[in-house]
């Protein structure tokens, strides 16, 4: 049989990667959305569900193929759940401009002084068969840790440097990738979408 073709909303090529070595053994083949001339669609909202579910419907509309997107970042207790949705551009220049030091300058900045420094990373993935699919599947997993004063570790990207995991006595940026995605956020909600894609009927 075939390969039934999932757009991935995305054009990141780490994620594709990722996404495709867990779907390709399920029979899927995974395009990355650019591909199809699908172009990345606004983020409005603020939840990281509704943001995964608008990528997947628009690049669904598009195609008209089943499309998966995920939808990430940091929340921060102290900071009542900050930067969560807006984390990839938490210090975003006027011109939009956006680098991951800035973001990690301004999360230390803002959590000086603070003893609370629980973090947990999220990541939602949303599957949609259609643009008007009314049963999308829906992963979510956390991954919780502490946001640190100074980086550590040179590996991953965005908070990581920051991002201390007590139980492991290291960084995210420490860790391997292979490491990380045992555990991370986005490994754990892509295994959690896996497992309830087999024995699904996509189509
Ligand atoms: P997106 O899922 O690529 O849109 O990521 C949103 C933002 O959240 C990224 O730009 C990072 O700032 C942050 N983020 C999400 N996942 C991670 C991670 O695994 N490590 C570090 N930062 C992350």
């Amino acid at each position: 049989m075939s390969p039934l073709r999932l757009v991935l909303a995305s054009g990141n090529a780490g994620k594709l990667r990722e996404f495709d070595a867990l779907l390709r053994p399920l029979g899927f083949e995974v395009v990355p959305q650019k591909a199809l001339g699908v172009d990345d669609t606004e983020e409005p909202h603020c939840t990281f569900v509704e943001n995964a579910l608008a990528k997947a419907r628009h690049a669904s509309a598009v195609t008209g193929l089943p499309a998966l997107a995920d939808d990430s970042g940091i929340c921060v207790a102290a900071l009542g759940g900050r930067p969560g949705v807006l984390s990839a551009r938490f210090a975003a220049a006027a011109d939009g401009s956006r680098s991951d030091e800035a973001n990690n300058v301004r999360l230390v900045s803002e959590l000086r002084g603070q003893r609370d420094r629980r973090a947990q990373y999220v990541c939602v993935l949303a599957l949609t068969r259609s643009a008007e699919d009314p049963m999308p599947l829906i992963a979510e997993a956390s991954w919780h840790g502490e946001v640190i004063d100074a980086p550590r570790g040179s590996g991953g990207f965005g908070y990581d440097p920051y991002f201390w995991l007590p139980d492991l006595g290291c960084t995210a940026a420490e860790l391997d990738a292979d490491r990380k995605n045992q555990l991370s956020h986005r490994g754990k909600a892509l295994r959690a979408l896996v497992d309830r894609l087999r024995g699904e009927r996509l189509v």
